[in-house]
């Protein structure tokens, strides 16, 4: 094995070159048919898919737009603590740096059985393929409030004082790139932040151009071979909609070109990085992935991913809907409070703002209710509301309270009660790890039918950063996955593929016969 890597596979079907891994893989589905007496008729079917994963990882940057916000300061702050492998003093004692939250660091996967002691051997998650390791990501960014990352950590109120005065110097000479500032897409409250934008309030080419120009010094000032950005910002509004306007991706461009007021700051960004062929990911609610920069995406093979990262209430909410649904229990309500004290908050508070993100919070128990048609008839669905306050006294201290109102055995009820409180940019920040470090994952993987002559990457829009994300977006067409449990096995199992591991199955049939 390189460096890296904890594990080889030994199989005919799986072969290690210097520069890939190669693996040929049975992909087992079934396929369903009605038969004419109403009865269905399922077939096994198999697919054979050859993968091949590049093993150079190389220099890795990522640029975060929003870089100044607490979410922004929190995950540098991280990343150099745990590059640096800081201890800091805290009331309650010691604490080191780690990177708890976050799934490709904090989490492992069942690798086999031990052929001598039948013990699980597990491996983290990071080991499964070659990544980047999160401490040699290179940090930079834009931001509109054109503060320090060192004085954003002080204004975002979330780590510890001790912990800052160990990373401040070197976070002071951290400043964020002039960004896009369009007024109206983000609350009115947000205005006296903003001292550090390109001019004009509108969408213009130039603003492609810069951006485009931004990402290319950023990569070469670095020496790096790739970058991934991603959008944590303000939450916008959302973008209507228009015939004309935003609806392909040509009309786009020339909406851009022309200034179109429907055109977001997001949008803008998700533009330029699709013309850099930079991967890019939108962590907030707003519909940044117009139908015309998805279909630009595709036009250019660039990878985007989005919406809204899924960090408490809602991660909490996709994987206890998944359980009561799928143990038979009929939920007939749920009714989601929160109320929050951070600029996230602020930003919320404004209706328009909120819209985006009531939106992005209302669907994630859709698909898991439409699977089940013994508890719900067709179109029948729990009734689901999202309040959300700001309340500044509690700052980053987001509270989510949720109550779970479900049906039960003969007419009974079950009332779930969950009160959530914890700092939100300590949740987001590890996700925006997972996010980069799987974005780069993918842009080197390339997979085939067996027989087919070119490999080919995986489809512009990375479904599988749905476990990280509240409103997942799929390549047009396909079916949106909301529960956690299966978004966990996509990502896992697609990552066995790739070196020719079967899925966890967890029929642990070799401990059962008789
Ligand atoms: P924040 O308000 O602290 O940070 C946002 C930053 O974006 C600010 O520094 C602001 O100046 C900057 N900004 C605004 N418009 C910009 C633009 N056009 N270009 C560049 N910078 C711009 O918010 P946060 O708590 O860091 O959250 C960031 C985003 O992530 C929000 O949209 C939030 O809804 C979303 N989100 C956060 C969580 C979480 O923290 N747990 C979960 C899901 C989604």
């Amino acid at each position: 094995p390189q460096k890296d890597e904890l594990f080889t596979v030994s199989s005919p079907d799986v072969v290690y070159t210097d520069e890939h891994i190669r693996s040929k893989y049975v992909y087992r589905t079934t396929s369903v048919a009605k038969s004419s007496n109403g009865n269905y008729v399922a077939t096994p079917k198999e697919t054979n898919y050859d993968f091949q994963v590049d093993r150079k990882v190389g220099r890795v940057g990522m640029m975060l737009v929003g870089w100044g916000g607490n979410n922004g300061s929190t995950v540098t702050a991280g990343i150099i603590a745990n590059g640096r492998g800081l201890v800091w003093d805290t009331r309650e004692g010691k604490r080191a740096a780690n990177y708890y939250g976050s799934v490709i660091m904090g989490s492992t996967v069942k690798l086999g059985t031990d052929e001598s002691t039948s013990e699980e051997i597990n491996v983290p998650f990071h080991n499964v393929l070659p990544m980047v390791h999160p401490n040699d990501l290179v940090i930079g960014g834009w931001d509109i409030s054109g503060m320090s990352i060192a004085d954003a950590m002080d204004r975002a109120q979330v780590l510890e004082p001790t912990l800052k005065s160990m990373v401040r110097k070197e976070m002071s000479y951290m400043k964020p790139l002039p960004s896009v500032y369009y007024p109206d897409f983000i609350a009115a409250n947000q205005e006296d932040r903003a001292d550090n934008v390109l001019q004009g309030n509108k969408a213009c080419w130039e603003h492609v151009e810069q951006l485009r120009k931004d990402i290319r010094e950023f990569k070469s000032a670095n020496s790096l071979d790739k970058v991934i950005v991603l959008w944590t910002a303000n939450t916008e509004r959302f973008a209507d909609i228009i015939p004309g306007v935003n609806d392909t991706a040509d009309n786009l461009l020339q909406s851009i070109k022309t200034g179109h007021e429907e055109v977001s700051p997001s949008t803008v960004f998700s533009v330029a990085c699709i013309l850099e062929d930079t991967p890019f990911i939108n962590g907030s609610p707003q519909n940044t992935f117009v139908p015309g920069a998805i279909e630009l995406a595709e036009r250019h093979n660039a990878f985007v991913g989005g919406d809204d990262f899924k960090s408490g209430q809602t991660k909490m909410k996709s994987a206890l809907v998944d359980f009561l649904i799928n143990a038979g229990i009929k939920l007939t309500s749920i009714a989601s409070y929160n109320h929050l004290g951070n600029n996230d908050g602020k930003n919320l508070s404004s209706q328009k703002q909120f819209r985006s993100k009531e939106i992005s919070k209302s669907n994630v128990v859709d698909d898991m209710v439409a699977a089940n048609s013994v508890l719900y008839k067709k179109g029948e669905h729990p009734d689901h509301t999202v309040v959300i306050k700001y309340m500044p006294a509690v700052g980053d201290n987001k509270r989510a309270l949720d109550e779970y109102y479900a049906e039960i055995f003969m007419g009974g009820h079950q009332t779930i009660s969950i009160f959530n409180v914890c700092e939100d940019s300590l949740l987001a920040s590890p996700l925006i790890i997972d996010l980069v470090v799987l974005a780069e994952v993918m842009t080197r993987i390339k997979w085939r039918v067996s027989g087919a002559e070119e490999y080919k990457g995986f489809h512009s829009v990375l479904s599988i950063l749905s476990y990280m994300l509240k409103a997942p977006m799929t390549p047009p067409g396909t079916p949106v996955v909301n529960s956690l449990a299966k978004q966990r096995n996509a990502l896992t199992n697609i990552f066995r593929a790739c070196v020719g591991l079967q899925p966890e199955s967890d029929m642990t049939l070799e401990h059962k016969l008789f």
